[in-house]
């Protein structure tokens, strides 16, 4: 496995890969659902990339981006093993070079969510993406649907900008007690976890009502709140059930798929998770 840290390195690289070439960029401390997107890649692409860089121009000033959790020696190990070929690690500098001045703005589907919780943050999201796909420049990218708004952010972006890329969605992978993978599990303490299984245990509440016939939008996102109401640990930042495609709040009736997700905080670490709900 070739570990390239300079664009000049990944270039020298990119340029004899054997294609179809597939990206799954990540901020590393990697886990199963990391694991399960460069399984998709290989499956569909002879060369699978990986990328490894915590992004500073997508955290909030008071967010984690210091203290997120890094582990390169543990992730360089399970890349490999997972068969990955190459694996780009840029410094900041490498990515914003000096006097950086373009950043890119979805706006369409940024101003909800995670867009209004984290005012900026998918900017640069938008921005370290295009700029990890003009570097790689692969066939097709891995995203997980675990940050769904990010993967909808994405899709919009490859589409608007009309990069030749093909954006491959993959289901969220969850340890065997429901909670959903996540780097910033690790920031959980034991309490914290069990309170936290109400996410999933609220998600999956709604996803059976929804089955049995419950389409009220307020009722199914009641469902997912009394779960998680119940726990004292748990602050709800949002629950949310949206149209999946334009990710705008529903009321009434949910008459085409609907993206069900919320938002909860353990001190300070917010858990995303999600489901689909397709009538
Ligand atoms: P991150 O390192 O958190 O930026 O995540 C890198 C990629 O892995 C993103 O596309 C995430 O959506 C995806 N991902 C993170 N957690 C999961 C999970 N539990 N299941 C599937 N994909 C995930």
């Amino acid at each position: 496995m070739i570990v390239a840290r300079t664009l000049a390195a990944l270039r020298d690289a990119r340029r004899d890969a054997r294609g179809p070439v597939g990206l799954v960029p990540t901020m590393g401390y990697l886990h199963q659902g990391h694991l399960s997107l460069v399984h998709a890649a290989k499956a569909e692409c002879e060369s699978v990339y990986a990328s490894i860089f915590v992004n500073p121009t997508q955290f909030g000033p008071h967010e984690d981006f210091a203290k997120y959790p890094r582990d390169e020696a543990r992730d360089l190990e399970m890349l490999e093993s997972a068969g990955v070929s190459l694996v780009f690690i840029p410094s900041v500098e490498e990515m914003y070079p000096a006097g950086d001045a373009t950043r890119i703005s979805v706006d369409a589907l940024t101003g909800v969510l995670e867009g209004a919780r984290r005012p900026g943050h998918f900017v640069g999201v938008a921005t370290v993406v295009a700029k990890l796909l003009n570097a790689v420049q692969p066939d097709r990218s891995y995203f997980g649907q675990k940050d769904a708004q990010q993967l909808a952010v994405i899709r919009r972006m490859v589409r608007d900008l009309l990069l030749p890329i093909e954006v491959v969605g993959c289901p969220i992978i969850r340890d065997d007690d429901g909670l959903a993978c996540s780097s910033r599990n690790v920031y959980l303490a034991p309490e914290q976890r069990q309170a936290a299984l109400s996410l999933s245990r609220g998600l999956r509440a709604a996803e059976h009502a929804f089955a049995a016939g419950l389409r009220d939008a307020e009722a199914l996102r009641t469902i997912v709140r009394t779960q998680i109401l119940a726990e004292p640990l748990a602050a709800i930042d949002y629950v949310s059930l949206a149209d999946a495609d334009s990710l705008a709040e529903l009321e009434g009736s949910v008459q085409g798929p609907a993206l069900l997700s919320l938002v909860v905080g353990f001190g300070p670490t917010h858990l995303l998770d999600n489901v689909t709900l397709v009538p």
